[in-house]
C-alpha cells in the first residue's frame, strides 16, 4: 500500500500533475490508444522534463512500485500502462528543434511524429516514421520504425545519433557511438528495456516540398494479379519510390461514393524524386488499370497523417505480425482468402517494404535482426465496437496461422501485442542474449518490465 503523505510529497516535487483513482482525470488518464486495453494504473505521474522523470522512477523503485512508461500510447498490447503501476506519462515532454547547420532534430521523448512532421517540413527535412502521426516517438523509434521513407533513409532506429535517458538507478546518461555505446547499440531497437529516453536527437533528411503520394486501388477479386505483380516490383523499384500493399475496405469520403463499403486491394505509394518523371516511373502501375487511382503533389505532413481520421483513439485492435522475406504463391492463396474476408470495416492487413536503405546497414549494428527481411507484414482486426472483439480476434488469429509458415519467423516488435517471452525471443533472434548481458548492466532488477521484456538472467 502507497504512503498518502508519500504521494503528496512526490507530488509536489515535480513540475507535472499526479493523478490517482478516484481522481476527476483518472478514467481519461488511463485511456489509450487501443480501446480493448482496460487498465487500472495505482498514479500516473505526468512529467513535464527529465528532472520528473528521475524523480518518478526513484519514487516508483523506492516503493517497490510496477513502473508502466507512456509515450504516445499507442502500444498494440497497451504496453505503455498496467494494473497497479506507477505510470510515468512523457506527453507533456514535447519539443522539437531543427538544427539547419547539422540537419538534426531534437525531439522531446514524449512528442508524437505529427509534431515532428510539423516542426521539419519548413526545412526540408524528415525523420523516416510511420504512417499515422499521431503515433507516439518513443515507443515507435525505441522498437525499429518502419514507414514511408524506410526504402530511401531506413529504419527510424538508423537515424537515431543519440539519446538522453533516465536509467533504473535514477541516472541521467546520454548514449551516441561516442558515449556508452552499448546502450545505444540497445535502445536502437531494444525498447523501453533500458531506460526512459527524455530526447531524441534525429538525423534530419531531405525530402521535397511536395511528394507524389497517395492510393491506387483495385477490386478485391484483383489481389492475386496484383500481390504477384507487387512483390517483384517494390523489390525492384528505385529507392525513390515507396509503396505498401494493402488489403481494406473503403471508408467514407473522401473517396468516391461508388466505392464506400467496397473490399480492395491496392498500394499506397510516396514517390520523393522528380515530378518530371512520374508518367515513367508510375506506367508499370498505371498499365494494372487501377480501378481508382489518387496520385498527386502533397507535403510529407499530409502523407503521415492521411489515416489519422479514420482510425481515431478508442477502437477495438487485435494485432498479429510477421517478417517476410517471400510473399511465395501458396501465400498469395492466403492473402486472397482473407482479403475477401476482412472482418469489419477498419480491419486490414499491410506489407511495409523494408527493402533498400534499410537493408544497408549490417545485421549486427543494431538489435533488429531481420535485415534481409523485405517486408514487415501486419493483419489488424479492428472495430469500434466491442462486441465484435472475438470476430476481429479470430480473423487476425487465422490469418496469422496461415500465413507465419511462409514468414522469416519472428515479427516486428512494434507490430505485436502483449505475447510473451518467445515472441520477444524470435523477434531479436541473434541478438537477444547481447541485449540480455546489457540489460543484466543498466536494469539488473527488470524495474523496465512493462514493455517486449527482455530479462536479466542476473
Ligand atoms: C494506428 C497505428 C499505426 C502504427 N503504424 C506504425 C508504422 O507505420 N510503423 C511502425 O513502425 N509502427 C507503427 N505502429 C506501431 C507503433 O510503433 C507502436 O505501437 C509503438 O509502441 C507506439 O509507440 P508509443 O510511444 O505511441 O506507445 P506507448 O504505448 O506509449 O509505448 C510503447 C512502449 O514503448 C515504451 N516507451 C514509449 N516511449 C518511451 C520513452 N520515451 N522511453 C522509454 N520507453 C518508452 C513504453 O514503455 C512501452 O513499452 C502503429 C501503431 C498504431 C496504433
Amino acid at each position: 500500500m502507497l504512503n498518502k503523505q508519500a504521494i503528496k510529497e512526490f507530488g509536489e516535487s515535480i513540475r507535472g500533475e499526479i493523478i490517482l483513482p478516484g481522481d476527476p482525470g483518472y478514467d481519461e488518464a488511463r485511456k489509450v490508444y487501443n480501446g480493448m486495453i482496460d487498465k487500472k494504473p495505482a498514479l500516473f505521474a505526468y512529467c513535464e522534463s527529465a528532472a520528473d522523470v528521475v524523480k518518478a522512477v526513484n519514487f516508483g523503485r523506492d516503493n517497490n512500485m510496477l513502473i508502466a512508461v507512456r509515450g504516445g500510447g499507442h502500444n498494440a498490447g497497451g504496453l505503455g500502462i498496467a494494473n497497479d503501476a506507477l505510470v510515468i506519462d512523457l506527453s507533456k515532454i514535447r519539443y522539437v528543434r531543427v538544427d539547419r547547420k547539422t540537419n538534426t532534430v531534437r525531439v522531446g521523448g514524449g512528442c508524437t511524429w505529427g509534431d515532428v512532421d510539423h516542426a521539419t517540413h519548413p526545412f526540408g527535412l524528415a525523420v523516416p516514421a510511420g504512417v499515422i502521426s499521431t503515433t507516439g516517438v518513443g515507443g515507435l523509434a525505441l522498437g525499429g520504425g518502419v514507414g514511408y521513407l524506410s526504402r530511401k533513409y531506413g529504419l527510424t532506429i538508423d537515424n537515431i545519433l543519440e539519446v538522453d535517458m533516465v536509467l533504473a538507478d535514477g541516472s541521467f546518461v546520454t548514449a551516441s557511438k561516442n558515449e556508452n555505446e552499448d546502450l545505444y547499440w540497445a535502445i536502437r531497437g531494444g525498447g523501453g528495456n533500458f531506460g526512459i529516453v527524455t530526447s531524441f536527437l534525429f538525423r534530419g533528411n531531405s525530402i521535397p516540398e511536395n511528394s507524389i503520394i497517395g492510393p491506387t486501388l483495385w477490386n478485391i477479386d484483383k489481389t492475386e494479379q496484383i500481390l504477384k505483380w507487387y512483390r517483384d516490383f517494390i523489390l525492384n523499384a528505385e529507392e525513390d519510390l515507396y509503396g505498401f500493399f494493402a488489403t481494406l475496405t473503403v471508408p467514407g469520403p473522401p473517396f468516391p461514393e461508388e466505392l464506400h463499403g467496397k473490399k480492395m486491394c491496392g498500394v499506397v505509394w510516396n514517390y520523393l524524386g522528380s515530378h518530371a518523371t512520374v508518367d515513367e516511373v508510375f506506367k508499370p502501375v498505371r498499365d494494372l488499370k487501377p480501378d481508382f487511382e489518387h496520385l498527386g503533389p502533397a507535403p510529407h505532413t499530409v502523407l503521415n497523417s492521411m489515416f489519422d481520421v479514420f482510425y481515431p483513439k478508442g477502437l477495438q485492435w487485435y494485432w498479429k505480425a510477421d517478417f517476410i522475406k517471400d510473399i511465395p504463391d501458396e501465400a498469395v492463396v492466403q492473402h486472397v482468402k482473407f482479403g475477401k474476408d476482412l472482418p469489419t470495416p477498419h480491419s486490414t492487413m499491410h506489407l511495409y517494404p523494408i527493402n533498400g536503405a534499410a537493408h544497408r546497414l549490417n545485421g549486427a549494428d543494431t538489435p533488429w535482426a531481420y535485415r534481409d527481411a523485405n517486408w514487415a507484414q501486419v493483419m489488424v482486426g479492428v472495430d469500434p465496437d466491442p462486441v465484435n472483439k472475438e470476430k476481429i480476434t479470430n480473423w487476425a488469429k487465422n490469418y496469422h496461422n496461415a500465413i507465419h509458415p511462409y514468414s522469416a519467423g519472428g515479427a516486428y516488435i512494434n507490430f505485436i501485442m502483449d505475447e510473451g517471452q518467445e515472441s520477444v525471443k524470435a523477434s531479436y533472434k541473434q541478438h537477444y542474449d547481447r541485449l540480455v548481458k546489457i540489460k543484466n548492466k543498466y536494469d539488473p532488477k527488470n524495474l523496465f518490465r512493462v514493455n517486449q521484456n527482455i530479462k536479466p538472467s542476473a
